[in-house]
């Protein structure tokens, strides 16, 4: 039976070639070929005859289906795909200084249960394989290529589409590190984040087993316990004060920073006292606050604060000394803006 191609690492390959006795060279020209030509046909180019047979009878190309394509105003893109058992993920390409985010789902659905997130709300299905995640990357590309060949490059990923990506570590792992090898997809480090609900399991995986040298962010939400427990419920079993810890003492390169995102929730969490508390909890640590006004969805009981509310919850925290952005929302009108994915849960048979 043939597998995915897009489920090996450079390694798994060279492991692979060696305990197929094929020579090696050619493991860098198909992640060559596959990654930076982006050709979804068995490599021809250069390689051995032995290892086209073996690629050939071993290997599958097929990327999951985009079943559905939704394009915003301001040129964000929302990917609707249907996987091999009928499931579907979203994808989102989000147009930045002038080149493109991809936002990756690791899951279908989230067993997080956030009370603010569409995903959230709707349980787990299953865990997506690195192939599917990769699959997602691969699939973007291949649309920009197609409907913007002008522009069309991919230079963040982010993991904040469906899922809780350190709930499936593993593959979320494995993905990284095809995002950042060199002979394929080349992404840098600190182009790619992981962002967590505070998912202690994983993130003592991420400090003991290691993870490649990837940018990590933090949905923080609230400093109080009481309110967090509302939005994020694993946090009555995932206390933020070993959590916090846990996040700083993660390695994050060269002079980098730790993200704490911050979803603002009119008249919940968006006080001057919110504020202080958190600028207080953050002071003096390496970090960056993305401040998220809430994207609303159907039947959400919750609304974004106003204007003025948001922009003195941010001056709050910058008199601490921590460097605060408001998230611009994007593809708000296609529900491709944070927390509103959904559809990972139905099979359409
Ligand atoms: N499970 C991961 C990543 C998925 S969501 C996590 O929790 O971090 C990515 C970000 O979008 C998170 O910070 C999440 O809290 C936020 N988010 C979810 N629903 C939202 C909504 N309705 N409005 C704004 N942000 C939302």
């Amino acid at each position: 039976m043939r597998t995915s191609f897009y489920q090996y690492s450079l390694q798994d390959l060279f492991d692979l070639f060696q305990a197929h006795d094929l020579h090696p060279a050619g493991v860098s020209r198909l992640y060559n070929w596959h990654y930076k030509k982006k050709k979804i046909t068995p490599c021809v180019d250069e390689v051995a005859k032995k290892t086209i047979d073996f690629v050939k009878k071993n290997f599958d190309f097929s990327l999951p289906q985009i079943i559905k394509t939704q394009v915003s105003d301001d040129k964000t893109v929302k990917l609707l795909f249907e996987l091999e058992d009928k499931f579907t993920v979203e994808s989102v390409i989000i147009p930045f200084q002038g080149k493109y985010t991809v936002c990756l789902s690791s899951q279908v659905g989230c067993a997080m249960n956030c009370s603010f997130c569409h995903t959230g709300l709707q349980g787990l299905k299953r865990q997506l394989k690195t192939e599917e995640i990769i699959g997602q990357f691969m699939s973007a590309g291949l649309w920009l290529l197609e409907h913007r060949p002008d522009d069309y490059q991919i230079q963040n990923v982010v993991f904040m589409g469906q899922g809780e990506p350190l709930h499936n570590f593993e593959a979320v792992k494995k993905s990284c590190e095809i995002f950042l090898s060199q002979h394929g997809l080349s992404l840098a480090d600190h182009k790619i984040t992981i962002s967590t609900a505070g998912y202690l399991p994983g993130l003592k995986r991420w400090v003991t087993e290691g993870m490649p040298d990837v940018n990590i962010a933090l949905s923080l939400h609230s400093p109080f316990k009481e309110k967090r427990d509302k939005l994020i419920p694993i946090n009555k079993n995932f206390d933020l004060s070993e959590v916090l810890p846990l996040v700083d003492s993660i390695p994050t390169g060269r002079k980098r920073f730790v993200t704490y995102e911050y979803l603002l929730i009119k008249d919940f969490n968006d006080s001057l006292e919110d504020a202080h508390a958190t600028g207080k909890l953050l002071a003096g640590k390496k970090a960056f606050i993305n401040l998220i006004p809430f994207n609303p969805f159907p039947l959400s009981s919750f609304e974004r604060p106003e204007k003025e509310k948001i922009e003195a919850f941010r001056t709050t925290l910058e008199s601490y000394q921590i460097p605060t952005l408001v998230r611009v929302t994007k593809g708000d009108e296609i529900l491709a803006a944070c927390g509103q994915l959904n559809t990972g849960l139905k099979k359409q048979s």
